[in-house]
């Protein structure tokens, strides 16, 4: 059974751009290498916003060197990028985008939602790339609601969404450059849940909402994260309510990691060159916004 390694918290919360006030639950600069291969995580809402006709998000900006994983839980997210990708994602959608070589883009809340408003809650993950994977042709993956599998988990503990990975006879339809698994997980109050962990893989649960009792009769609750041993092919907890957990568990890469800001490489200059290259338009570009 895995042990808990640490867990983890961001009281305060910071506004990405004036769409997301987001809280940093962890990020290449303080867990890179205990998380890998998982990068960032990001924890938007929940909150309420009142009807507007203001485009509230983030405007152009670059990404290289890894993939950005939006999965949208109550709220509506509008997408456009400088590979042509773009769309509109809401309550169960998940958007995984390739940002790799280099890509342009921004994320706004829906127009059409944000006229109504409402409850808004999303998570980003950054998932880091190999280093022979930073360098490939970026790319996008609107992944809907109903292209996502659910399988029951036993003992009518509750449900688990396979957004990436496998679990019994179900498989995620993310494409990934390294194995993951990243599951949607409501469980009932009271279940106990096993699931299967791999040994030697980064194994993490966070809990947007209930609460969950780990086996060291720790509580952990919302918009915390708990990371577990590489040992281990177990993961057992208790739900001490309904709880909406997000399951994640990788391979480590086990590679060199430098990042700063928007951009996630393996050394010191690629970094210089990631900004050169976004300077000179190497990244693309985004085009203007039909009005
Ligand atoms: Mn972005």
């Amino acid at each position: 059974m895995k042990k808990v390694a640490f867990t983890r918290h961001s009281p305060n919360r910071h506004w990405v751009g004036d769409g997301f006030p987001v809280r940093g639950i962890f990020s290449y600069n303080d867990a890179a290498h205990e998380l890998s291969p998982f990068l960032l995580m990001d924890y938007a809402g929940p909150v309420v916003f009142p009807p507007t006709t203001h485009r509230r998000g983030v405007g152009a900006h670059p990404h290289r060197g890894f993939e950005t994983v939006t999965i949208v839980y109550s709220g509506e997210v509008e997408h456009r990028d400088s590979s042509g990708g773009g769309g509109k994602i809401g309550p169960g959608d998940v958007q995984w985008m390739t940002a790799a070589s280099g890509i342009v883009h921004e994320e706004f809340h829906g127009t059409e939602w944000a006229k109504n408003g409402g409850a808004f809650e999303m998570i980003q993950l950054w998932v880091n790339l190999p280093k022979k994977d930073k360098m490939a042709p970026a790319g996008y993956q609107g992944i809907v609601n109903a292209d996502i599998p659910r399988v029951e988990l036993p003992n009518q503990a509750g449900t688990a969404r396979i957004i990436a990975g496998k679990y019994l006879d179900k498989s995620g339809p993310a494409r990934t450059f390294s194995p993951m698994q990243v599951w949607d997980l409501r469980v009932r109050a009271g279940a106990t849940v096993e699931l299967p962990a791999t040994v030697g893989w980064t194994t993490a649960l966070f809990v947007l909402k209930g609460q969950v009792k780990t086996e060291t009769g720790e509580a952990i609750g919302e918009a915390r994260l708990v990371a577990f041993e590489r040992e281990g092919d177990r993961l057992v907890f208790q739900a001490l309510e309904d709880s909406t957990l997000l399951f994640l568990s990788g391979e480590p890469l086990g590679e060199p990691i430098v990042g700063y800001g928007p951009f996630v490489m393996n050394t010191e200059a690629e970094i210089r060159q990631a900004f050169e290259d976004y300077e000179s338009g190497k990244m693309g570009r985004l085009h203007a916004a039909k009005s």
